[in-house]
């Protein structure tokens, strides 16, 4: 049996973790980046180094995106030299970005356009279960068969695969998770601040909550405070991890949805609006996990 070549583009805090896991499986990996950085890291992770998406796609039967937002994943497809014309007839295009419905929808009507097949795989599990392997994705594929395709690459890179539906319903579920996310991380940060106050110790408040009925992936993997989780960003200046900026265009999304549908979701809608304040500045580049350094700075003084 010949060896499936993947292309992998983008070799950011997730993709880079990803491709290396393909690569471990197995699977040969040609891998861009546009930052030289990003290619030269992957590329001691045993991913051949390529100087252009197109040139990454030319020789894959798989092509797997990890991208910013959907702007940037339609101009990765269609654009000048782009993957959909490089890559070879029939190559299946797994997405793993989180762009929203209509960017997902546009993105497998060009896929399809060019005779390719997508199945979108949006994940979470951040950059902890990108390198361990432990990602959930959430797939949108209209036929099982495509998904069937795309397992082999997927369980390279995770643990667990949901089929959501047909295209678009990987994203829908993506951005409902992410909006969950957001409460919970704005919730323990401001439960930490509060406890703080109150004269309790971090360890105190996470030993009891992380085991109780609190405990929520914010705060026993992602836990906002340096201390009770060593490997949390917070120990490391909140270096990420994800992005605020990130977790900002995800609540966009939702906003949208939210707006969209009708629902009466008033704890996302106060979240998109923390997180959109929080990337205005640094947190842009920091993890979202920073939002509680808003919350101490924007806490009131207390009385002597
Ligand atoms: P990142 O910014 O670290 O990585 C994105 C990479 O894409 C960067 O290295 C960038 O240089 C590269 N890139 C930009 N334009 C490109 C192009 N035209 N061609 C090739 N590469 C290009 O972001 P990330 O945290 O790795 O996230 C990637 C995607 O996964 C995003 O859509 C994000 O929302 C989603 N996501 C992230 C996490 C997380 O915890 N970081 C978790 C789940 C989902």
């Amino acid at each position: 049996m010949t060896q499936t070549t993947v292309a992998f583009i983008g070799l950011g805090n997730m993709g880079a973790h990803m491709a290396a896991n393909c690569a471990k499986a197995g699977f040969t990996v040609r891998g861009f980046d546009p930052v030289s950085e990003a290619r030269t890291r992957a590329e001691e992770y045993g991913i051949i180094n390529c100087a252009s998406a197109a040139e990454a796609a030319s020789q894959a039967q798989v092509v797997v995106t990890s991208l910013p937002n959907g702007k940037i994943l339609l101009g990765a497809l269609t654009g000048e030299d782009g993957l959909l014309a490089a890559a070879p007839a029939g190559t299946l295009f797994i997405d793993t970005s989180t762009v929203g419905v209509a960017d997902c929808l546009a993105a497998r009507e060009a896929v399809m356009g060019a005779g390719h097949t997508l199945v979108e795989s949006p994940m979470s599990g951040g950059t902890v279960g990108a390198e361990k392997g432990t990602l959930t994705f959430m797939v949108g594929a209209d036929d099982e068969a495509d998904l069937e395709r795309a397992r082999p690459v997927l369980e390279a890179m995770g643990a667990k695969i949901v089929h959501c539906g047909g295209a678009g319903a990987g994203q829908a579920v993506k951005l409902c998770n992410n909006m969950v996310l957001a409460i919970n991380m704005i919730g323990i940060s401001e439960a930490f601040v509060l406890a703080e106050r109150l004269g309790v110790s971090h360890q105190a408040f996470f030993d009891v909550a992380s085991t109780s009925t609190a405990q929520s992936w914010a705060l026993n993997t992602n836990c906002p405070v340096p201390g009770p989780v060593p490997t949390s960003p917070a120990n490391r200046n909140y270096e990420p991890g994800f992005m605020g900026a990130l977790m900002a265009k995800d609540l966009g999304l939702a906003l949208g949805a939210i707006d969209l549908s009708g629902t009466d979701a008033q704890l996302g809608r106060l979240a998109v609006e923390f997180y959109r304040q929080f990337s205005e500045g640094e947190g842009a580049r920091k993890d979202f996990s920073g939002i509680i350094n808003s919350i101490r700075e924007q806490s009131t003084d207390q009385e002597a």
